[in-house]
């Protein structure tokens, strides 16, 4: 499914790229595929991976996984740091980050309720 459709991954990585500059980290390669599991994750290496079906997702829900893989860059962990970088680039991530942790199962293919219904994203 997603091979035919290269445009949303395209806008979907120059949206990581805008938020790379905004947050001021240097990514060695952003780079979109599936991943079944997360919606997202970051090397150590430089190296930030961002789940395609991410495209079918409310754009404040890529913004967050965005911006959340892309500050590991500058911080690794979640801690105190984090959360502050987090809340001043992305107000009101936390009611999006329940979201993030959901089996993918549960949330992939479910546009609308994005982010106003995470007890229906539960299983
Ligand atoms: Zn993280």
């Amino acid at each position: 499914m997603m091979k035919t459709s290269l445009y949303p991954t395209q806008e979907l990585r120059r949206r990581a790229l805008a938020w790379a500059v905004k947050l001021r980290v240097n990514p060695r390669v952003i780079r979109v595929q599936d991943m079944r599991r997360k919606w997202g994750s970051c090397s150590s290496a430089g190296t930030v991976t961002l789940a395609s079906d991410l495209v079918d997702q409310d754009p404040r829900f890529q913004d967050f996984v965005i911006a959340h893989e892309l500050l590991h860059l500058r911080v690794p962990t979640h801690g105190r740091l984090f959360k502050a970088l987090m809340s001043a680039h992305v107000p009101g991530w936390r009611e999006l980050e329940e979201l993030r942790a959901v089996p993918r199962s549960g949330l992939g293919r479910r546009r609308n309720g994005a982010h106003h219904t995470s007890h229906e994203a539960r299983r």
